[in-house]
C-alpha cells in the first residue's frame, strides 16, 4: 500500500504578490514588512517602518525631521515597564496619544482650504469645527481649541453634556470660533445654547426639528438674549455608503424644504429673520467621492443662496463631516474604508462647488465651516496590546510510521477508505483524496460513538487528513493569537459595522512573519474577535510568538483615535485601556510623556453596573473570618489584601507578572485592609496616587517623564 507519509508539508503563508517579491526570507528587511502591512498607504506621513524594524512616529507629518521620529516601542515600554525599572507601571491596552500629530493635522485642514480659498479667489475664509462627539477625551478638545484658535476653529455639540464641554473648553479659545448646537434639543439645551451666547461665545443653534423654532424664540425672550439660528438641511443628494444612512429625503435629521420655507416666515413674523445666518447639512461619515461631495455642497449652497433671497442674514455655510479617512491606504472610492481624496481635493471640491453657486446667484460668498472630525483625530491615538499566545496546532503531526501503526490498527470497515485515499494520491487526484479523507473520518467518527475505536485513533484520523490538506495546499494556515484586548471595548466598530483599522506588530518588522493568525480577545463571546483586515485579507501575516529574549509581542491598532473609545462598551467587565499622552521633544530627549492614566480598575467597572466594591469587599471579609483560621502560610489578612489588590486592579491580564493574591502575600505587611494594600500600584481607594499625579503636572515644564532615547 502506497504511504501518504511524504506529502510535502510546505504551507503558503504570504499572499502572492509579496512572496514573489521576498523570494527569499532570509533578507528580509524592515521595507518589506512596510509593504507587506502597506504602512506607506495608510500611514503616511505619521507612520513608518525604521531600520530596527520598529513602527516609527512622525509627529509633526510632513515636517518632521530625521531625528523627530519617535520609536513606538521606546514609548510602550516606558508606559509598561514598572516602576522600579524606571517606567510607569502602566497595564495594557494602552493608547498613546500623540498631540503633535494631532496639531498637524488641524493645520493641514485649515492649510488645504486656506490654498483653495486663495488659488480661487473665494472672497471669504474658511473656519472649522471639531465635532466633539468623534472623541470627547478633555485633552484631545482642549488641545483641539489651543491648537486651532490661531485660525478660529471652534467646536460642535450635539447633546447637553457634549454642550457644557464645548462651552468651558471655548472659554479658552479664539473668541471669533463657533460653537455649532446639532442634535435633538428641549428647553434645557436651548436655554444652555442661549446663556453660551450671553457669555460671548459665538453660539449656533441649528435646528434639526421645526419644532426646536419655537423653543428657541420663547426661550430667547425669556433669556433676553438674541440668538444665532442655523437649520439643517435635508439634502436630496444621497450618500449610499454605510455611514449615508441619516443623507436623502428621509434622512433621520434636518428639516425639509418645505419646514425650512416656514421657519423663515415664522422668524419674519417675529422680527427675528436677521438672526438666521446658518446652513447645515451632514450627507454622512467617509463620503467616498469629492463628485458627490460637490454635488452635496451645490445643492446645499443653492439654498443658502436662496435663503439670502428670502431676506435672512446669511454668513455661514457648514457643510458637516465627511471628510473620509484612508483605512487600507488603497485610495479608492469602493467600500467605507478608503477615500479617493485628500485635504487637498477635497477643500478644493467644496470652496468651487461653493463659489460657483454664489457667483450664479450674485450672493456673497459665505464662510466656510466643515464639521470634520474623523479626519482631525483617527491618526493621533494608537491602541497597542499584547499577543498574549497563540493556538498551537492541536491534531498529532504524522510521520511515515504514524500513518503505517495507524493504519495497522484502523478496524476492517475502514481500510477500503484508506485504500482509495491512498490510490488517489497516487494517481494525484487532488479531489478524490479529500473526499477519501472526510468519508475515512466520518467513518472513524461513528466507529468512536459505537464504541469500537479509541480515542488514540480518533486523534490520528484528525492528523491523517490534517497531513492530507497541507500536501494539497488546502490546509488551513491560520493560527488564533489570543490578544489581551476586549474587542468591545476598543474596537466596537469591527464588532458593530465590521469597520476594518490597520494592525499590524509594531516591532520585529525586520524578521519575515512565518505565519498567519485572527486576533480573538478575552472575552467569552465568539464575536470577540478580528479576522477581517485591510485589503480584504481574513487573517494578519503575524510572527511566531516566541522572540528572541522571550520578549512580549505587541501589537499596534491604528487611525481609530475617532469614535472607537466613546463607542465601546464594558461587555465582560473589561474597560477602556490606559492611557499615554506622547509629545515629540528635542534636546536629550526623543520624548516626554505628559501625560499617564491607568485604565479603569475592576472597582471602577463594577460600579459601572451598580456594584458597591466597598460592600463587596466587607462582604468577603466577613466571609474569610469566618473560614480562614491561620493555621497555614495564608492567613486571612493576606487573603484580604490579595483580593484588595484585585479590586484595585485593571481587569485586563497582566502577562508574566504575578497575580493580586500572590503579590500581596509577597508584599503585604498583612494589616493591610481596604486602604493599605502594599506593592506598586499605589492604594486602593485612592482615586489617584498623590505622588503621580504631582509628577504628570510637573512633566509639562521639566519633562521628568522624558525617555532618552539611546
Ligand atoms: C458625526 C457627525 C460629524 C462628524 O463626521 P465625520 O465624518 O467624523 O467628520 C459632523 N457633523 C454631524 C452632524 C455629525 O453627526
Amino acid at each position: 500500500m502506497p504511504s501518504l507519509a511524504n506529502f510535502s508539508e510546505t504551507m503558503t503563508i504570504l499572499p502572492d504578490d509579496v512572496a514573489n517579491n521576498t523570494n527569499n526570507v532570509v533578507n528580509w528587511t524592515p521595507s518589506h514588512s512596510s509593504t507587506l502591512y502597506k504602512v506607506d498607504g495608510w500611514g503616511a506621513p505619521y507612520f513608518a517602518v525604521n531600520d530596527n524594524g520598529n513602527v516609527t512616529v512622525k509627529p509633526h507629518g510632513d515636517r518632521t525631521m530625521v531625528h523627530q521620529d519617535i520609536d513606538l516601542l521606546k514609548v510602550v515600554k516606558k508606559a509598561s515597564d514598572s516602576k522600579a525599572d524606571g517606567g510607569l507601571g502602566l497595564g495594557f491596552p494602552i493608547i498613546v496619544r500623540f498631540p503633535d500629530v494631532l496639531k498637524d493635522r488641524l493645520e493641514c485642514l485649515q492649510t488645504a482650504f486656506n490654498y483653495a480659498v486663495k488659488s480661487n479667489g473665494f472672497n471669504s475664509h474658511y473656519q472649522g469645527v471639531y465635532p466633539v462627539k468623534c472623541n470627547q477625551d478633555r485633552f484631545v478638545v482642549e488641545d483641539v481649541v489651543k491648537f486651532g484658535s490661531g485660525f478660529r476653529f471652534g467646536l460642535e455639540a450635539g447633546s447637553k453634556p457634549e454642550l457644557l464641554l464645548a462651552m468651558s473648553s471655548l472659554c479658552k479659545g479664539s473668541s471669533e470660533s463657533l460653537l455649532i448646537c446639532n442634535g435633538f434639543k428641549d428647553s434645557e439645551y436651548i436655554s444652555l445654547a442661549l446663556i453660551a451666547r450671553k457669555l460671548k461665545l459665538n453660539t449656533v443653534i441649528v435646528l434639526e426639528q421645526e419644532e426646536e423654532l419655537d423653543l428657541v424664540i420663547d426661550m430667547s425672550v425669556k433669556l433676553g438674549v438674541r440668538p444665532v439660528v442655523g437649520v439643517r438641511a435635508k439634502l436630496r443628494t444621497k450618500h449610499s455608503g454605510h455611514f449615508g444612512s441619516t443623507s436623502g429625503e428621509k434622512g433621520k435629521f434636518g428639516l425639509t424644504t418645505t419646514q425650512i420655507i416656514r421657519v423663515v416666515k415664522k422668524l419674519d413674523q417675529c422680527g427675528m429673520l436677521d438672526c438666521f445666518q446658518l446652513l447645515h447639512f451632514h450627507i454622512g461619515s467617509q463620503i467616498p467621492t469629492t463628485g458627490l461631495l460637490a454635488d452635496g455642497v451645490r445643492e446645499a449652497s443653492q439654498i443658502y443662496c436662496e435663503l439670502v433671497r428670502l431676506g435672512a442674514d446669511m454668513k455661514v455655510i457648514d457643510i458637516g463631516g465627511g471628510l473620509g479617512i484612508d483605512y487600507d491606504g488603497s485610495k479608492s472610492s469602493n467600500g467605507d474604508v478608503s477615500v479617493e481624496y485628500g485635504l487637498e481635493e477635497y477643500a478644493m471640491a467644496v470652496v468651487q462647488a461653493v463659489k460657483f453657486v454664489c457667483d450664479r446667484n450674485n450672493v456673497k460668498h459665505p464662510v466656510i465651516c466643515s464639521e470634520s472630525g474623523r479626519a482631525i483625530v483617527s491618526h493621533h491615538s494608537v491602541l497597542i496590546f499584547e499577543a498574549v499566545s497563540s493556538s498551537k496546532y492541536t491534531v498529532p503531526a504524522m510521520s511515515a510510521f504514524d500513518v503505517q501503526h495507524f493504519v495497522e490498527r484502523l478496524p476492517e470497515d475502514a481500510h477500503s477508505d484508506y485504500a482509495n485515499l491512498s490510490q488517489s494520491a497516487v494517481k494525484g487526484d487532488y479531489e478524490g483524496c479529500l473526499l477519501y479523507a472526510e468519508q475515512l473520518k466520518e467513518r472513524c467518527v461513528g466507529m468512536f460513538k459505537d464504541g469500537s475505536l479509541d480515542i488514540e485513533q480518533l486523534a490520528s484520523v484528525d492528523g491523517l487528513c490534517d497531513l492530507v490538506a497541507k500536501a494539497i495546499g488546502v490546509a488551513n494556515p491560520v493560527s488564533t493569537y489570543h490578544v489581551n484586548l476586549s474587542v468591545f471595548t476598543s474596537v466596537p466598530d469591527f464588532w458593530g459595522i465590521q469597520q476594518v483599522f490597520p494592525i499590524l506588530p509594531i516591532h520585529r518588522l525586520d524578521e519575515c512573519p512565518a505565519k498567519r493568525g485572527i486576533l480573538s480577545d478575552l472575552t467569552c463571546d465568539s464575536d470577540g474577535k478580528i479576522d477581517k483586515f485591510i485589503g480584504g485579507e481574513s487573517s494578519l501575516p503575524l510572527h511566531e510568538l516566541e522572540g528572541a529574549n522571550g520578549m512580549k509581542y505587541y501589537l499596534g491598532m491604528f487611525l481609530g483615535g475617532a469614535y472607537e473609545e466613546a463607542l465601546g462598551g464594558v461587555h465582560n467587565l473589561f474597560g477602556g485601556p490606559s492611557v499615554v499622552r506622547v509629545s515629540q521633544s528635542d534636546g536629550p530627549f526623543g520624548f516626554a510623556v505628559t501625560r499617564a492614566v491607568p485604565g479603569p480598575s475592576c472597582s471602577d467597572v463594577l460600579r459601572v453596573m451598580q456594584h458597591e466594591p466597598e460592600i463587596m469587599f466587607e462582604t468577603l471579609k466577613h466571609r474569610i473570618e469566618e473560614y480562614v483560621h491561620d493555621e497555614g502560610n495564608i492567613g486571612g489578612a493576606m487573603i484580604a489584601g490579595g483580593i484588595a489588590q484585585s479590586f484595585h486592579n485593571m481587569p485586563y491580564l497582566t502577562v508574566g507578572s504575578s497575580c493580586g493574591l500572590t503579590a500581596a502575600i509577597g508584599n503585604n505587611n498583612g494589616s493591610c485592609g481596604m486602604t493599605a494594600v502594599n506593592g506598586n500600584n499605589g492604594y486602593y481607594y485612592c482615586s489617584s496616587d498623590e505622588d503621580f499625579v504631582a509628577g504628570a503636572d510637573a512633566v509639562c515644564e521639566d519633562e521628568p517623564w522624558s525617555y532618552v532615547c539611546a
